[in-house]
């Protein structure tokens, strides 16, 4: 089934707006199995807007215009459709007592004349509630085919697509979709696509499509069938393929589950206390750990040690190391390990020191360069890493490879 986007404003056209809500509802209707090969952007122009519907209906089932239904004079995408489909505009009486009541609990009351515009709908068409302001959704269908017009502001599209656009969808296709996320760490995005890319190129049914997240790869594999059994069984191979491929390195294959999640039940798993040590992420790490509802069970107490005498003091580390290899070095980095899990009485201990940048840098040890440690029962290991974003990437991908560590 085809789906074809619409965006109308004059804004967009302009470039007044970035257009997100094209991003939005194509990675929505993707997700839902729907193949779009068009997407337009209109100003609110009548003669324009309705050649531009009249010729997505032509190439595609679905047309979904976003924007326009406001109670403003350039507000014409709903005059515009019904007009295209030859359909009249009546007041619609349930509209109308949303739109009251909406104007009761927002504006107390007060409703200027050209609101009264948004209660009027085309004939036969189905009407969309809006929980968010007083433009409803509109779906006209005819002959196997649908238009549907959606609010522009993001905040009103969103919970629109979801609570009802959505189902809507996923009603008019025999097969529904569905898709698991594989979710993997300890390796770079440009590397893992190209471990799949044959499986990316020729798959149809799965497909296999990634994702990036911040030192994550995630690959979403998407099959279209009549049950959930059968879409199992359909991404079965896929998975197991993938699995072939990446090995441990696959931390999940639950939508939810996140890295610290996967981490922390692993370390509950093994029953091992974990502490951190930190010094260029600043408490991130374990920020990160600590986000995991549970986390207590596997952690008791984390060190932020900036300066050089936090980290001799608390964790240590000895003076002849930070005066001879620097504070930004595996020296230390394993010495911060070490010490941290001595200081906590823990069985396991992540480290981090490096320069985040932006300042800071020299030729020998550039911004980016990260060592992270990891302590396990005594045995110490470190490595290295040269990250190329700012500040806060920098810190963030630190976080991720630290976390990995305790995986590896
Ligand atoms: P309103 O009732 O607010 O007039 P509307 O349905 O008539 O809503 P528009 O008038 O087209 O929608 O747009 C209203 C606002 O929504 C815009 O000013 C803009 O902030 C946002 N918006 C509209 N279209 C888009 C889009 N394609 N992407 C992102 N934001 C958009
Ligand atoms: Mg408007």
């Amino acid at each position: 089934m085809t789906v074809e986007l619409i965006s109308v404003g004059t804004e967009i056209l302009l470039g007044n707006i970035v257009n997100t809500n094209a991003a939005y509802l194509a990675e929505k209707c993707a997700l839902l199995g729907l193949s779009c090969y068009h997407q337009s952007a209109v100003g609110d122009n009548e003669e324009r807007l309705n050649e531009a519907i009249r010729l997505a209906l032509s190439r595609s089932d679905i047309v979904i215009l976003s924007g326009g239904l406001g109670p403003t004079k350039d507000d014409i995408t709903k005059e515009v459709a019904a007009k295209v489909f030859g359909r009249e505009i009546k007041e619609d009486a349930h509209t109308k007592e949303r739109i009251q009541e909406y104007f009761r609990q927002v504006h107390s009351g007060q409703i200027t004349s050209n609101n009264w515009k948004q209660a009027m709908v085309p004939e036969g068409a189905i009407v969309v509630d809006n929980h968010n302001g007083t433009a409803p959704g509109l779906i006209i269908e005819e002959d196997g085919k649908a238009a549907i017009l959606l609010p522009g502001p993001p905040n009103e599209i969103k919970p629109m697509f979801e609570q009802d656009i959505a189902s809507y969808l996923n009603k008019l296709q025999p097969e529904g979709i569905y898709s698991k996320m594989v979710k993997i760490c300890s390796i770079g995005e440009s590397k893992a696509e190209t471990m799949v890319s044959d499986l990316m190129d020729t798959q149809t049914n799965p497909t296999l499509a990634p994702y990036a997240k911040t030192g994550e790869v995630h690959f979403r594999v998407t099959a279209r069938a009549k049950s959930e059994e059968e879409a199992e069984e359909l991404m079965k191979p896929m998975v197991d393929e993938l699995y072939k491929r990446f090995g441990d390195k696959i931390y999940t294959t639950e939508e939810e589950v996140t890295l610290e999640e996967a981490i922390v039940e692993l370390l509950k798993e093994k029953n091992l206390l974990v502490t951190t040590a930190e010094s260029c992420t600043g408490g991130l790490l374990a920020g990160r750990l600590l986000n995991v509802a549970g986390a207590s069970a596997v952690y008791k107490e984390g060190y932020i040690t900036y300066s050089n005498d936090a980290k001799e003091r608390i964790l240590d580390v000895k003076k002849e190391t930070l005066m001879e290899y620097g504070a930004v070095s595996p020296q230390t980095a394993y010495e911060m390990a070490a010490g941290a899990a001595k200081a906590a009485g823990a069985d396991a201990a992540l480290s981090v020191t490096g320069i985040a940048g932006p300042g800071g840098g020299t030729k020998e040890k550039p911004v980016g360069l990260v060592y992270v440690g990891c302590c396990v029962k005594g045995n110490v290991r470190v490595e290295e890493f040269y990250f190329t974003g700012s500040r806060d990437k920098n810190r963030d991908y630190s976080v991720v490879r630290a976390l990995t560590l305790l995986r590896e």
